[in-house]
């Protein structure tokens, strides 16, 4: 009851102190360093590290900091396209497009 309901921009809201894995985990996209937004398959957590699959069969081993690039550029929505090859479909695209980081 009344959480952010005149607020109707901002539906999704993440603290930006939210940890790497967990903002991968409820994205489900991931912000390559040319720019790309690829979707995201396959996510497992190895201690420090995250382990990526993501749609268009890349791999990828990332570290998990809120810190780091990747968790910078979801924060300030920092991307070029979407991956054509990973296919993200747009209701993705579009709630990310929602999402606000306090
Ligand atoms: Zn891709």
């Amino acid at each position: 009851m009344g959480k952010n309901r005149g607020n109707k921009k901002a539906k999704y809201v993440f603290r930006k102190k939210e940890s790497l894995a967990n903002l991968l985990q409820r994205i489900k996209l991931w912000p390559s360093r040319s720019g790309m937004l690829h979707g995201i398959k396959n996510l497992e957590s190895k201690g420090n590290y995250l382990e990526l699959e993501l749609y268009c069969g890349e791999r990828l081993q990332v570290k998990n900091s809120k810190n780091s690039r990747a968790a910078r550029w979801l924060r300030n929505k920092i991307m070029v396209k979407a991956c054509p090859k990973c296919a993200v479909p747009e209701w993705k695209l579009e709630k990310y497009s929602k999402t606000a980081f306090k």
